[in-house]
């Protein structure tokens, strides 16, 4: 048996409008090399200066993952030469970083494990290379975007640790605000570390799959990996230290290169940028930037409001619902009522009119005072799902569009008499036969009167006026 061990290196690009060094624009999809000046393309004499905005958001991550934080970050120079890095270097962080020796709780199936952090770094990102044909071109709007970089210590065992650490943190700078977490577009990316050795040995041989784009992947990679190296411990092979790519065409990981020592990238101080030392103020703004994170909000909801674990589970994946939910039960409706208002009626308008629900006309005032009408045999469940169909169309309350569509319960007993002896006159055959025993057509019955009433009569006034009627 052998034992096995996964450390991941996740980068996530942060929310701040600017890149890292300058005052170039931060954002996706933008016309190839349009968001770049001299500094972010390292022309000779100029000096980049830090965005205090991202290093705050920096500070906040390495505060939700419980670690140390640095009074005293500095800057790096990391030395290596790619096509898409107009410097030549990186500025990174390396002796001191933002953050150092945390932790994060994560959920893997049933059960709850806590996963190292080692350490949390500010750095920019590098361009993007285009392969068209045989041609390579390059988009440098990227370079000087600003990244972090959260780095595990290798306490995950096999891919499905690592795809549920992954969905964890991705939900994580989600609620933070920090990063959309958005991997099609490279916001978040991961890198995974994984080694195996024989049961009690310690960690072997590092190797590294680079660029792993979605947490499917990492599973598969992962699990791939370490059968690879299973294969060749069966038949002592040496394995070698090196970095790897995932094909997920064939999927198989695949050399890419031996792997770099720390010193071949000849690492120095960067010598224009200052020290970052975070004043009183900058940390607690970095306090105000906390909230609630995701684990101990499913724990509070399902204790809080009766949920089961997946009903919490859907609830909290998002943190725009999970405070939606919570605002309509504060106004009076039933939790396991908005629950299912939200994982079935609304899900289903959201998306076929493919928006979120933060933009959607329904607010939680409006769920709640819908599942308020349905409790108060106002409206039946059939007719709430009408309004809830008219909240969408036409940015109204539920008790305005109730009056202005007349979709309102009749409960009467007096005005379902007149309607079922309308009906019962115009299908006296089918009342003999009731009369005479067959029990079965009195659902026909019942079917017409809700016809003739548009759907809005009570089904229980129309069930017990009718048996009067009908068997005296
Ligand atoms: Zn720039």
């Amino acid at each position: 048996m052998y034992q096995s061990f996964i450390g991941l290196e996740i980068h996530i690009h942060l929310t701040a409008e600017t890149k890292a060094f300058c005052g170039c624009k931060a954002h996706f999809g933008d016309e190839e090399n349009t968001n770049i000046c001299p500094v972010c393309m390292g022309f000779p004499g100029v000096l980049p200066t830090l965005n205090e905005k991202a290093m705050q958001m920096s500070y906040v991550v390495a505060r939700a993952l419980n670690c140390t934080l640095s009074p005293n970050t500095k800057f790096d120079r990391k030395n290596y030469f790619y096509p898409d890095m107009p410097k030549n270097y990186q500025i990174s962080q390396f002796s001191d970083p933002v953050g150092r020796d945390g932790y994060i709780d994560i959920e893997i199936g049933d059960s709850i494990k806590r996963v190292r952090i080692h350490d949390v770094h500010f750095e920019e990102d590098a361009g993007k290379m285009i392969h068209a044909g045989d041609m390579s071109l390059l988009d440098y709007n990227r370079a000087g975007y600003p990244l972090l970089e959260v780095v595990t210590e290798p306490d995950l065992v096999i891919g499905e640790d690592a795809e549920a650490f992954l969905k964890s943190f991705r939900r994580l700078v989600r609620y933070l605000g920090v990063c959309d977490g958005n991997m099609d577009e490279g916001s978040m990316r991961c890198d995974a570390n994984v080694s195996i050795n024989h049961q009690g040995a310690g960690l072997g041989p590092k190797v590294e799959i680079k660029n792993l784009n979605s947490s499917r992947f990492v599973r598969k990679a992962l699990n791939y990996e370490i059968g690879r190296q299973s294969e060749f411990m069966d038949a002592d092979k040496k394995i070698d230290q090196e970095t790897r790519l995932w094909n997920e065409n064939r999927d198989q990981s695949e050399p890419m290169r031996k792997k770099e020592d720390d010193n071949d990238y000849r690492y120095f101080p960067e010598p224009d940028l200052p020290p970052f030392k975070p004043s009183a103020e900058f940390l607690k703004n970095v306090e105000n930037g906390l909230c609630e994170l995701p684990l101990v909000r499913k724990q509070r909801l399902m204790k809080s409001y009766g949920l089961n674990s997946d009903q919490a589970e859907y609830i909290h994946e998002e943190k725009f619902v999970a405070d939606f939910f919570e605002q309509a039960v504060f106004n009076g409706a039933d939790a396991v009522q908005v629950y299912s208002w939200l994982s079935s009626d609304v899900k289903k308008l959201l998306n076929r009119k493919g928006i979120s629900l933060e933009n959607s006309p329904l607010s939680a005032e409006r769920l709640a005072k819908l599942i308020d009408m349905i409790a108060d045999d106002q409206i039946s469940g059939k007719i709430a799902k009408k309004v809830l169909d008219y909240i969408f169309d036409e940015d109204q309350d539920p008790e305005t569009i109730c009056i202005d569509k007349k979709l309102v319960q009749i409960s009467d007993p007096g005005v379902i008499g007149k309607i079922v002896d309308e009906v019962m006159a115009a299908h006296s055959n089918v009342v003999e036969a009731v009369k005479a025993g067959d029990a079965r057509q009195m659902g026909f019955l019942v079917g017409q009167i809700m016809k003739v009433s548009g759907g809005n009569a009570a089904p229980a006034v129309v069930q017990s006026v009718l048996k009067e009627k009908v068997l005296g």
